[in-house]
């Protein structure tokens, strides 16, 4: 017995394994550290409608600077802040410093969306972080959306709608992320009443050379159309793309194409015109 069990502890050290445990290990020190000492930005990527062009919104995009300067994407750090439950402070930042950022801007309309994590379902107080950030920026509820993706009503579906209900009735709004690439999107539509649909960017990327791709687009914009809910198409990166969307009735398009995430400053310049300025109420247009 002890002997199978010595066995066992050599087979669970193997240095492969360990080496992937220590740097595990490492990396949630490093990201409990920056927790603590606030080392998380926000890039916000344009939002665009496709039949005049105007940019509608902004989606908050998370990163990590680190100290040496690196900017760390959000696939290499969000899994283990979800598994350890760091997602909950680091996502009721996200909500305030978005809601903060862009109540600050010259605009009066514009939308942000933020992105949770089911995590923040099933601990902490969700509700709570978004009616703090709304009473400490002011930001109109109706100006805040937020993104969550199939895996939240994976889990605890009653709870879950409960607090998706409760978020509504603060007068946010609730979009439903990568649709299509879980396995009972046209289920939770059904459980839901999402206010938008963004179709995933596997989809809108196959558009126009696969006809399939093509025409499971074309199909949820005409769900979005009979079910009144926004269909806004992910990863728009071609002018071609840009087109098919805006014929077939796509209400807004997201993707390098339209604008990069980029840093706040950067967005006020490049997509909101200047407080005051000779356009103040137009926004900005697609580039050419
Ligand atoms: P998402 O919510 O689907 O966000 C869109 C992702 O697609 C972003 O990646 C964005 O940079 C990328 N993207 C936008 N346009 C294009 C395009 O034209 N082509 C391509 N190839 N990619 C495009 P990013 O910023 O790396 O974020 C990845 C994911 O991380 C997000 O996917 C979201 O699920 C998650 N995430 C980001 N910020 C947060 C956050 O504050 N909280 C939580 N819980 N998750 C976040
Ligand atoms: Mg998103
Ligand atoms: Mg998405
Ligand atoms: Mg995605």
């Amino acid at each position: 017995r002890a002997k199978a069990e010595g066995r066992a502890t050599c087979r669970f050290f193997e240095p492969a394994l360990d080496a992937q445990l220590q740097e595990r290990r490492a990396l949630e020190a490093d990201l409990r550290r920056a927790v603590r000492e606030g080392r998380f930005e926000l890039h916000y990527q344009p939002l665009v409608r496709t039949a005049m062009g105007r940019v509608s919104g902004v989606e908050a995009l998370l990163r990590w600077r680190r100290a040496d300067g690196g900017l760390v994407p959000p696939a290499d750090f969000v899994p283990l802040a979800e598994e350890t439950g760091l997602i909950v402070p680091i996502g009721h930042w996200v909500l305030h410093e978005a809601c903060a950022e862009v109540a600050r801007w010259p605009s009066e309309v514009l939308g942000v969306a933020v992105n949770l994590s089911p995590a923040q379902f099933r601990r902490g107080d969700l509700v709570g972080s978004v009616r703090s950030a709304l009473a400490a920026s002011g930001l109109a509820p109706e100006r805040l959306e937020l993104e969550i993706t199939e895996s939240v009503l994976l889990e605890d579906d009653r709870a879950t709608l409960g607090t998706l209900r409760e978020l509504r009735a603060l007068g946010v709004r609730i979009a439903m992320d990568d649709f299509g690439t879980g396995y009972s999107s046209l289920g939770y539509l059904q459980r839901f009443p999402f206010d938008k649909i963004k179709i995933d960017r596997s989809f809108v990327r196959g558009m126009a050379h696969d006809a399939n791709c093509m025409a499971i687009v074309r199909a949820v914009v005409s769900l979005g159309a009979t079910l009144g809910v926004t269909i806004t198409a992910e990863g728009v990166e071609t002018p071609e793309q840009l087109a098919l969307l805006r014929d077939i009735g796509c209400d807004e398009a997201q993707g390098f194409l339209l604008g990069r995430p980029k840093p706040g400053s950067e967005v006020v310049e490049q997509h909101l015109p200047r407080a005051g300025g000779p356009c103040a109420r137009e926004a900005a247009e697609i580039p050419a």
